[in-house]
Protein backbone atom coordinates (compact mmCIF):
# COMPACT_ATOMS: atom_id res chain seq x y z
CA UNK A 1 0.00 0.00 0.00
CA UNK A 2 1.63 3.49 -0.67
CA UNK A 3 0.57 6.43 1.46
CA UNK A 4 1.26 9.40 -1.24
CA UNK A 5 1.81 12.09 0.75
CA UNK A 6 4.18 10.67 2.96
CA UNK A 7 6.69 9.58 0.49
CA UNK A 8 8.29 12.34 -0.53
CA UNK A 9 10.25 12.43 3.24
CA UNK A 10 13.18 10.15 3.84
CA UNK A 11 14.18 9.58 7.73
CA UNK A 12 17.53 8.80 8.82
CA UNK A 13 18.51 6.92 11.46
CA UNK A 14 21.66 6.01 13.35
CA UNK A 15 23.75 3.28 11.49
CA UNK A 16 25.83 2.81 14.10
CA UNK A 17 25.34 2.99 18.13
CA UNK A 18 27.29 1.67 20.56
CA UNK A 19 26.75 2.55 24.34
CA UNK A 20 29.01 0.63 27.18
CA UNK A 21 32.34 0.46 28.52
CA UNK A 22 35.08 1.00 27.12
CA UNK A 23 34.50 2.38 23.70
CA UNK A 24 37.03 5.09 23.18
CA UNK A 25 39.14 2.13 22.09
CA UNK A 26 37.03 0.80 20.19
CA UNK A 27 36.28 3.86 17.64
CA UNK A 28 39.07 2.57 15.38
CA UNK A 29 37.00 -0.76 14.83
CA UNK A 30 34.33 0.73 14.27
CA UNK A 31 34.90 3.06 11.76
CA UNK A 32 37.51 0.20 9.84
CA UNK A 33 33.93 -1.72 9.73
CA UNK A 34 32.06 0.52 7.74
CA UNK A 35 35.70 1.20 5.50
CA UNK A 36 35.63 4.66 6.95
CA UNK A 37 39.65 5.03 7.28
CA UNK A 38 40.30 8.94 6.76
CA UNK A 39 38.62 11.19 9.20
CA UNK A 40 38.73 14.76 10.67
CA UNK A 41 37.97 15.14 14.16
CA UNK A 42 36.61 18.20 15.91
CA UNK A 43 37.94 17.88 19.93
CA UNK A 44 36.23 19.92 22.50
CA UNK A 45 38.71 21.61 24.62
CA UNK A 46 41.18 19.54 26.42
CA UNK A 47 39.26 16.36 25.38
CA UNK A 48 42.21 15.30 22.94
CA UNK A 49 44.58 14.85 26.21
CA UNK A 50 42.03 13.14 28.07
CA UNK A 51 41.21 10.35 25.74
CA UNK A 52 43.33 11.01 22.58
CA UNK A 53 46.02 7.85 24.38
CA UNK A 54 43.26 5.42 23.89
CA UNK A 55 41.59 7.18 20.75
CA UNK A 56 44.81 6.70 18.89
CA UNK A 57 45.47 2.87 20.11
CA UNK A 58 42.79 1.98 18.11
CA UNK A 59 43.17 3.75 15.39
CA UNK A 60 46.89 2.71 14.96
CA UNK A 61 45.35 -1.04 14.92
CA UNK A 62 42.62 -0.52 12.78
CA UNK A 63 45.20 1.47 9.98
CA UNK A 64 42.59 4.54 10.82
CA UNK A 65 44.43 7.81 9.29
CA UNK A 66 43.63 11.27 10.80
CA UNK A 67 43.71 13.66 8.06
CA UNK A 68 42.67 16.79 10.15
CA UNK A 69 42.02 17.65 13.58
CA UNK A 70 40.95 21.01 15.00
CA UNK A 71 40.25 21.84 19.37
CA UNK A 72 36.87 23.78 19.09
CA UNK A 73 35.96 26.40 21.42
CA UNK A 74 33.86 28.34 19.81
CA UNK A 75 30.03 27.71 18.32
CA UNK A 76 30.18 30.66 15.99
CA UNK A 77 28.84 29.87 12.22
CA UNK A 78 31.31 31.90 10.23
CA UNK A 79 34.20 29.60 12.21
CA UNK A 80 32.83 26.75 11.38
CA UNK A 81 32.11 27.24 8.17
CA UNK A 82 35.77 28.38 7.95
CA UNK A 83 36.51 25.09 9.03
CA UNK A 84 34.34 23.31 6.26
CA UNK A 85 36.52 24.64 3.41
CA UNK A 86 40.05 23.70 5.35
CA UNK A 87 38.95 20.22 5.42
CA UNK A 88 40.34 17.88 3.29
CA UNK A 89 38.49 14.92 1.40
CA UNK A 90 37.29 12.34 4.51
CA UNK A 91 35.36 9.34 5.05
CA UNK A 92 33.67 10.12 8.12
CA UNK A 93 33.87 13.36 10.85
CA UNK A 94 33.58 12.71 14.30
CA UNK A 95 32.81 15.02 16.86
CA UNK A 96 34.26 14.46 20.70
CA UNK A 97 33.44 16.38 23.21
CA UNK A 98 30.59 17.78 24.54
CA UNK A 99 28.03 20.10 23.28
CA UNK A 100 30.55 22.63 21.29
CA UNK A 101 32.65 20.03 19.30
CA UNK A 102 29.32 18.06 18.51
CA UNK A 103 27.43 21.08 16.95
CA UNK A 104 30.28 22.16 15.13
CA UNK A 105 31.31 18.95 13.91
CA UNK A 106 27.28 18.20 12.83
CA UNK A 107 27.05 21.57 11.08
CA UNK A 108 30.26 20.76 9.07
CA UNK A 109 29.54 17.04 8.05
CA UNK A 110 25.92 18.63 6.58
CA UNK A 111 27.80 21.32 4.59
CA UNK A 112 29.87 18.57 2.84
CA UNK A 113 27.65 15.82 3.09
CA UNK A 114 30.48 13.45 4.62
CA UNK A 115 28.82 10.89 7.41
CA UNK A 116 29.12 12.48 10.84
CA UNK A 117 30.00 10.36 14.13
CA UNK A 118 29.05 11.76 17.37
CA UNK A 119 31.02 10.98 20.55
CA UNK A 120 29.48 12.85 23.24
CA UNK A 121 31.58 12.85 26.68
CA UNK A 122 28.96 14.64 28.33
CA UNK A 123 25.00 13.43 28.19
CA UNK A 124 23.80 16.70 29.37
CA UNK A 125 21.06 16.93 26.65
CA UNK A 126 19.70 15.20 23.37
CA UNK A 127 21.58 17.68 21.09
CA UNK A 128 24.36 14.45 20.33
CA UNK A 129 21.79 12.49 18.54
CA UNK A 130 19.17 15.22 17.40
CA UNK A 131 18.73 16.48 13.63
CA UNK A 132 19.42 20.02 14.67
CA UNK A 133 22.71 22.16 15.25
CA UNK A 134 22.37 25.28 17.94
CA UNK A 135 25.62 28.05 16.73
CA UNK A 136 25.81 31.46 16.66
CA UNK A 137 25.27 33.16 13.68
CA UNK A 138 26.48 37.28 13.82
CA UNK A 139 26.47 36.49 17.75
CA UNK A 140 23.32 35.38 18.15
CA UNK A 141 22.47 31.76 18.69
CA UNK A 142 20.05 29.98 16.56
CA UNK A 143 18.92 26.50 15.67
CA UNK A 144 18.71 25.15 12.56
CA UNK A 145 18.11 22.39 10.96
CA UNK A 146 21.13 19.92 9.54
CA UNK A 147 20.84 15.94 9.92
CA UNK A 148 21.04 12.90 12.15
CA UNK A 149 24.26 11.76 13.24
CA UNK A 150 25.36 8.64 10.79
CA UNK A 151 26.75 6.95 14.26
CA UNK A 152 26.83 7.74 18.12
CA UNK A 153 29.51 5.96 20.28
CA UNK A 154 28.97 6.93 24.17
CA UNK A 155 32.05 5.45 26.40
CA UNK A 156 30.00 5.27 29.74
CA UNK A 157 33.89 5.34 31.20
CA UNK A 158 33.53 8.64 30.23
CA UNK A 159 30.36 9.63 31.14
CA UNK A 160 30.90 8.81 34.66
CA UNK A 161 33.36 11.34 35.45
CA UNK A 162 30.91 13.86 34.45
CA UNK A 163 29.88 16.41 36.44
CA UNK A 164 26.44 16.17 38.45
CA UNK A 165 25.59 18.97 36.87
CA UNK A 166 25.43 17.09 33.53
CA UNK A 167 24.14 14.45 34.73
CA UNK A 168 21.05 16.37 36.47
CA UNK A 169 20.91 18.55 33.16
CA UNK A 170 20.43 15.16 30.88
CA UNK A 171 17.80 14.16 33.21
CA UNK A 172 15.96 17.53 33.25
CA UNK A 173 15.63 17.46 29.55
CA UNK A 174 14.16 14.01 29.33
CA UNK A 175 11.85 14.68 31.72
CA UNK A 176 10.67 17.53 29.45
CA UNK A 177 9.11 14.91 27.09
CA UNK A 178 6.19 14.88 29.46
CA UNK A 179 5.38 18.12 29.31
CA UNK A 180 6.47 18.86 25.55
CA UNK A 181 4.43 16.30 24.54
CA UNK A 182 1.01 17.25 26.10
CA UNK A 183 1.56 20.71 24.28
CA UNK A 184 2.22 18.98 20.64
CA UNK A 185 -1.33 16.69 21.87
CA UNK A 186 -2.81 19.93 22.57
CA UNK A 187 -1.80 21.86 19.54
CA UNK A 188 -2.39 19.40 17.02
CA UNK A 189 -5.95 19.06 18.30
CA UNK A 190 -6.53 22.36 18.06
CA UNK A 191 -5.36 22.45 14.18
CA UNK A 192 -2.32 23.88 14.85
CA UNK A 193 0.35 21.95 14.78
CA UNK A 194 0.76 18.40 12.67
CA UNK A 195 0.80 15.16 15.03
CA UNK A 196 3.20 11.73 14.23
CA UNK A 197 1.82 9.04 15.59
CA UNK A 198 4.58 6.81 15.62
CA UNK A 199 7.42 9.91 16.34
CA UNK A 200 5.25 10.63 19.71
CA UNK A 201 5.04 6.47 20.66
CA UNK A 202 9.14 6.95 20.24
CA UNK A 203 9.49 9.95 22.72
CA UNK A 204 6.98 8.38 25.17
CA UNK A 205 8.90 5.32 24.94
CA UNK A 206 12.20 7.15 25.32
CA UNK A 207 11.14 8.25 28.91
CA UNK A 208 9.64 4.69 29.81
CA UNK A 209 13.24 3.61 29.23
CA UNK A 210 14.46 5.45 32.25
CA UNK A 211 11.44 5.82 34.11
CA UNK A 212 10.10 2.54 33.92
CA UNK A 213 13.21 1.16 35.67
CA UNK A 214 12.70 3.23 38.64
CA UNK A 215 15.84 3.84 38.88
CA UNK A 216 17.09 6.58 40.84
CA UNK A 217 20.78 6.87 41.45
CA UNK A 218 22.38 9.16 38.73
CA UNK A 219 26.06 7.71 39.72
CA UNK A 220 25.26 4.29 38.71
CA UNK A 221 25.94 3.02 35.44
CA UNK A 222 22.70 1.59 34.70
CA UNK A 223 21.25 4.76 35.21
CA UNK A 224 23.72 6.56 33.09
CA UNK A 225 23.31 3.80 30.26
CA UNK A 226 19.02 4.42 30.42
CA UNK A 227 19.78 7.63 30.23
CA UNK A 228 22.32 7.83 27.46
CA UNK A 229 19.25 5.37 25.74
CA UNK A 230 16.86 7.95 26.23
CA UNK A 231 17.77 11.07 24.97
CA UNK A 232 18.82 9.28 22.13
CA UNK A 233 15.78 7.40 21.28
CA UNK A 234 14.36 11.32 22.04
CA UNK A 235 16.96 12.90 19.54
CA UNK A 236 15.61 10.21 16.95
CA UNK A 237 11.70 10.94 17.46
CA UNK A 238 12.70 14.53 16.32
CA UNK A 239 13.92 13.22 13.23
CA UNK A 240 10.78 10.95 12.90
CA UNK A 241 8.41 13.75 13.33
CA UNK A 242 10.45 16.26 11.02
CA UNK A 243 9.91 18.65 13.90
CA UNK A 244 11.51 19.12 17.58
CA UNK A 245 8.06 19.34 19.06
CA UNK A 246 8.29 15.80 20.55
CA UNK A 247 11.17 16.52 22.62
CA UNK A 248 10.74 20.39 23.15
CA UNK A 249 7.84 22.32 24.50
CA UNK A 250 6.39 25.39 26.36
CA UNK A 251 9.36 24.03 28.98
CA UNK A 252 11.97 24.74 26.63
CA UNK A 253 10.76 27.80 25.17
CA UNK A 254 11.18 28.97 29.32
CA UNK A 255 14.47 27.68 28.82
CA UNK A 256 15.39 29.87 25.84
CA UNK A 257 14.16 32.71 27.20
CA UNK A 258 15.98 32.43 30.20
CA UNK A 259 19.37 31.73 28.21
CA UNK A 260 18.76 35.59 26.94
CA UNK A 261 17.61 36.87 29.93
CA UNK A 262 19.79 35.33 32.62
CA UNK A 263 23.04 36.85 33.60
CA UNK A 264 24.19 33.54 34.46
CA UNK A 265 21.91 31.05 32.35
CA UNK A 266 22.18 27.28 33.76
CA UNK A 267 22.65 24.16 31.87
CA UNK A 268 19.75 23.62 29.35
CA UNK A 269 18.46 20.90 31.20
CA UNK A 270 18.75 22.19 34.66
CA UNK A 271 16.71 24.95 33.25
CA UNK A 272 14.29 22.84 31.36
CA UNK A 273 13.39 20.83 34.07
CA UNK A 274 12.82 23.12 36.63
CA UNK A 275 10.78 24.52 33.58
CA UNK A 276 8.63 21.07 33.31
CA UNK A 277 7.84 20.94 37.00
CA UNK A 278 6.15 24.40 36.57
CA UNK A 279 4.97 23.65 32.79
CA UNK A 280 3.05 20.02 34.02
CA UNK A 281 1.49 22.18 37.13
CA UNK A 282 -0.17 24.72 34.58
CA UNK A 283 -1.30 22.01 31.96
CA UNK A 284 -2.24 19.67 35.04
CA UNK A 285 -0.80 17.07 33.11
CA UNK A 286 -1.60 13.31 33.83
CA UNK A 287 1.74 12.62 35.05
CA UNK A 288 2.66 15.77 36.86
CA UNK A 289 3.19 13.27 40.23
CA UNK A 290 5.38 11.21 38.38
CA UNK A 291 7.45 14.61 37.08
CA UNK A 292 7.41 15.26 40.93
CA UNK A 293 8.27 11.79 42.13
CA UNK A 294 10.91 11.75 39.63
CA UNK A 295 12.62 14.86 40.48
CA UNK A 296 12.87 14.57 44.21
CA UNK A 297 13.66 10.81 44.21
CA UNK A 298 17.32 11.20 41.70
CA UNK A 299 18.12 14.17 43.97
CA UNK A 300 17.27 16.82 41.37
CA UNK A 301 15.72 18.93 43.82
CA UNK A 302 18.52 18.72 46.12
CA UNK A 303 21.04 19.56 43.81
CA UNK A 304 19.35 22.54 41.62
CA UNK A 305 17.85 23.91 45.08
CA UNK A 306 21.68 24.62 46.19
CA UNK A 307 21.75 27.26 43.49
CA UNK A 308 17.99 28.03 42.38
CA UNK A 309 17.11 29.86 39.54
CA UNK A 310 16.23 33.44 40.23
CA UNK A 311 12.66 34.07 40.27
CA UNK A 312 13.15 37.42 38.62
CA UNK A 313 14.58 36.14 35.92
CA UNK A 314 12.22 33.60 35.92
CA UNK A 315 9.13 36.01 35.63
CA UNK A 316 11.12 37.94 32.66
CA UNK A 317 11.42 34.53 30.51
CA UNK A 318 7.73 33.84 31.14
CA UNK A 319 7.25 37.21 29.70
CA UNK A 320 9.32 36.28 26.96
CA UNK A 321 8.86 33.07 26.28
CA UNK A 322 5.33 32.55 24.56
CA UNK A 323 6.79 34.81 21.65
CA UNK A 324 10.15 32.79 21.48
CA UNK A 325 8.70 30.34 18.58
CA UNK A 326 6.16 31.93 16.08
CA UNK A 327 2.77 30.33 15.83
CA UNK A 328 4.06 27.72 18.34
CA UNK A 329 0.66 27.11 20.76
CA UNK A 330 1.56 25.50 24.06
CA UNK A 331 0.75 25.89 27.05
CA UNK A 332 2.20 29.24 27.61
CA UNK A 333 -0.48 30.41 24.96
CA UNK A 334 -3.42 29.82 27.23
CA UNK A 335 -5.02 33.16 28.59
CA UNK A 336 -4.19 34.19 32.58
CA UNK A 337 -1.15 31.89 32.34
CA UNK A 338 1.49 34.40 33.73
CA UNK A 339 -0.71 35.06 36.87
CA UNK A 340 -0.89 30.94 37.58
CA UNK A 341 2.60 31.06 36.73
CA UNK A 342 3.08 33.04 39.90
CA UNK A 343 0.96 31.72 42.04
CA UNK A 344 2.37 28.32 41.58
CA UNK A 345 5.79 29.45 41.70
CA UNK A 346 5.29 31.29 45.04
CA UNK A 347 3.34 28.48 46.88
CA UNK A 348 4.53 25.34 45.06
CA UNK A 349 6.25 23.14 47.69
CA UNK A 350 9.02 21.89 45.49
CA UNK A 351 9.06 25.49 43.13
CA UNK A 352 9.99 27.36 46.16
CA UNK A 353 12.67 25.17 46.20
CA UNK A 354 13.65 25.48 42.84
CA UNK A 355 12.97 28.96 42.20
CA UNK A 356 14.17 31.94 44.58
ZN1 LIG B 1 16.40 20.05 25.24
Amino acid sequence: MVYPIYQNRQISIPYLLKIGTGKTAKIGKYLSDKNMNDVAIFFGSGIEDLLGAKLYEGFKENKIKVLYKQDVSSIAFEGATESAFALPEVDAILGIGGGKALDVAKLISYLLKVPYISVPTSISNDGFCSPLTSLTFDGVRKTIKTAIPFGVVIDLDVIKNSPDEALYSGFGDMISKITALWDWKKAAKMGLAKYNDFASLMAYNSLDLLMAKHLTDIHSEVFQKSLANSLLVSGIAMEIAGTSRPASGSEHLISHALDKVAKEPRAHGIQVGVATLLCALLQKNDYLDTVRHALLATGFVDFVSKKPLLKAEVVEALELAPAIKKNYYTVLSQKGVMEKALKLIAKDDLLVMLIR
